[in-house]
């Protein structure tokens, strides 16, 4: 690992007091906030502490790509903090995202349950870690039916949710309604309120033309429910939002923390 990695790990306080040596391990389910890994500490601690010998920590970059088009993944993402995009592509520069990870989750692992090269990118929206391990690693524990099998078939159906939602919503709703809904679930994700985005990016996981999204985002400001500026949209009223938004925003509900 290399010194800068480590530099932006050591920030956090919680990651911090797991740096030992080149290797980071998450130590205990409390050192990372991803949700499945915490699942799995709870339902089978022998095998959380197997997997922990094999996870990284490396920190997700903004526009950092984690997985391109019909490639085959190396890694699989336990995301700790920060949103990663699953992005469809649909020729002309145009694309959408049709799910989004957060901590909620992880990011790539169809490759681990045999889907060999995906049918989408990966790329990080918002900054953060991730705990990341082998591709290959969780291949072995889905044919042992480990416990993260389990887990992962269960979270595979969260994902297939959200893409059935997102081909209803790109379909029948308006883009204010669209850009409402993806504020609020990426604000959710992201745990704050304030969004390091520019319209150009937004417009692309929207799947509208910028200038629609840009109508849509000067429309919600003049309501001062949004302020933007600079590269960064903030969400001045969640509720007030949220009553924008498409039911689509509800249509899929994150399990509760554990
Ligand atoms: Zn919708």
């Amino acid at each position: 690992m290399s010194i800068t990695i480590k530099a932006e790990i050591a920030q956090s306080p919680i990651n911090a007091a797991f740096l030992a040596g080149d290797r980071l391990r998450v130590a205990t389910a409390q050192a990372t906030q991803n949700q499945l890994l915490r699942r799995l500490a709870k339902l089978d601690p022998g095998v959380f502490a197997r997997l922990c010998e094999d996870l990284q920590p490396v920190p997700l970059e903004r526009g950092a790509v984690l997985g391109v088009l019909h490639k085959p993944l190396e890694w699989v993402y336990f995301v700790d903090s920060g949103v990663v995009s699953v992005v469809a592509e649909a020729g002309d520069r145009q694309s959408l995202e049709v799910a989004i990870v957060g901590k909620e989750g992880v990011a790539g692992f169809a490759d681990a349950l045999g889907r060999l090269g995906l049918p989408y990118r990966l790329v990080v929206q918002l900054s953060g870690l991730a705990y990341r391990v082998r591709t290959g690693v969780v291949t072995e524990h889905v044919f042992s039916c480990t416990a993260l099998h389990e887990l992962l078939m269960s979270y595979s159906q969260f994902v297939m949710h959200q893409l059935t939602q997102s081909a209803v919503c790109s379909r029948f709703h308006g883009s204010v309604q669209r850009l409402a809904r993806w504020l609020i679930l990426t604000a959710d994700r992201a745990g704050t309120n304030r969004l390091q985005l520019t319209h150009e990016f937004v417009a692309q996981m929207v799947g509208a033309p910028r200038s629609a999204v840009t109508a849509a985002a000067a429309e919600l400001r003049a309501r001062k429910i949004i302020e933007y500026g600079r590269g960064t949209i903030i969400i001045k009223s969640v509720k007030r939002l949220h009553a924008r938004a498409c039911d689509c925003v509800d249509a899929v509900p994150v399990l509760p923390p554990e």
